[in-house]
């Protein structure tokens, strides 16, 4: 039987929680991923957080790199840019959630709103979180799969991983220069792997790894997940219409522009 995806949407809230603690997970070529552990600035406010999609994500805003507050508007809404970051893993019983966060630049001038808070807020550090506005949920199992992602992608790619099962057959494309062990991302043996240097025109290197996937068997047996910076997501969907498989059935998205 055919896998499928249904897409289930969540009531909005907003979450008031600190940082915790950060553990550095690996560092390649002067970018890191660096966990963030986050946990309810008082309790109950991760009640009814669910998030059981592979590629669920919340949006976060987080004060100044040096632990400035969030004002709130009227609603209790935070003022100031969100930065959208997949679930790792969390606890409700236990107040927290953690999210992995990709941090560029050099050690004390890293870039981005979340990066450099990621590197360099204090513990105790306020962030406001919001969603996941839903989640994509899959039933069943897919006779195989592609998914293809750059360094912004590989939290969703480790869940999507560890939710297929160490049988999972296909292709992980992956655009990176991370140690995918120290990122816990372990592909299964059923899995062709190709790891692309990132750099140069934007994604090129994914698209073309993706084009070069041969058509499906049964096209209603491949789940895609292809996620990463903008520009894979219309070759993507190209890509997705020359192998007949409906981009509702997969999970196709831009996660950051270059
Ligand atoms: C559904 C979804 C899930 C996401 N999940 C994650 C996640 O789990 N972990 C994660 O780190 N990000 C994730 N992202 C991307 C995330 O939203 C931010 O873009 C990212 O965290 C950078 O935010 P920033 O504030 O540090 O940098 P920004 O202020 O957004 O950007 C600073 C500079 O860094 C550049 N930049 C941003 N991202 C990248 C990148 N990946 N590679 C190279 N240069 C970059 C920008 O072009 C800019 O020049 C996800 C995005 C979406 C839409």
């Amino acid at each position: 039987m055919p896998y499928s995806l249904a897409r289930h949407p969540f009531p909005p809230a907003v979450r008031r929680l600190q940082l915790a603690a950060r553990t550095v997970l690996a560092v390649a070529g002067g970018d890191a991923y660096v966990r963030l552990r986050l946990v309810e600035s008082s309790p109950g406010e991760l009640a009814g957080f669910v998030a059981p999609g592979g590629g669920d994500h919340v949006r976060v805003v987080v004060g100044s790199p040096d632990g400035g507050p969030i004002a709130l508007d009227d609603s209790g809404a935070p003022i100031g840019e969100a930065r959208t970051e997949t679930v790792v893993d969390h606890s409700v019983d236990e107040g927290w959630i953690d999210l992995d966060v990709l941090v560029h630049g050099e050690p004390g001038s890293e870039l981005g709103v979340i990066g450099a808070c990621a590197a360099r807020a204090p513990l105790g550090s306020p962030a406001v979180m919001m969603g996941p506005k839903g989640s994509v949920v899959m039933s069943g199992a897919p006779g195989e799969v592609v998914l293809a992602g750059d360094d912004s992608a590989l939290p969703a790619v480790r869940r999507y991983l560890r939710m297929l099962g160490p049988n999972v057959t296909g292709h992980l494309l992956l655009e990176t220069r991370f140690d995918l062990a120290a990122l816990e991302v372990e592909p299964p043996a059923g899995l062709r792997v190709r790891i692309l240097e990132p750099g140069g025109a934007p994604s090129t290197g994914l698209i073309a790894a993706l084009e070069s996937v041969p058509s499906a068997v049964d096209p209603l047996q491949r789940f895609v997940f292809a996620c990463g910076e903008q520009s894979l997501v219309a070759a993507a969907r190209a890509t997705l219409a020359g192998w007949g498989i409906d981009v509702e059935r997969a999970v196709v998205k831009g996660y950051w522009k270059r």
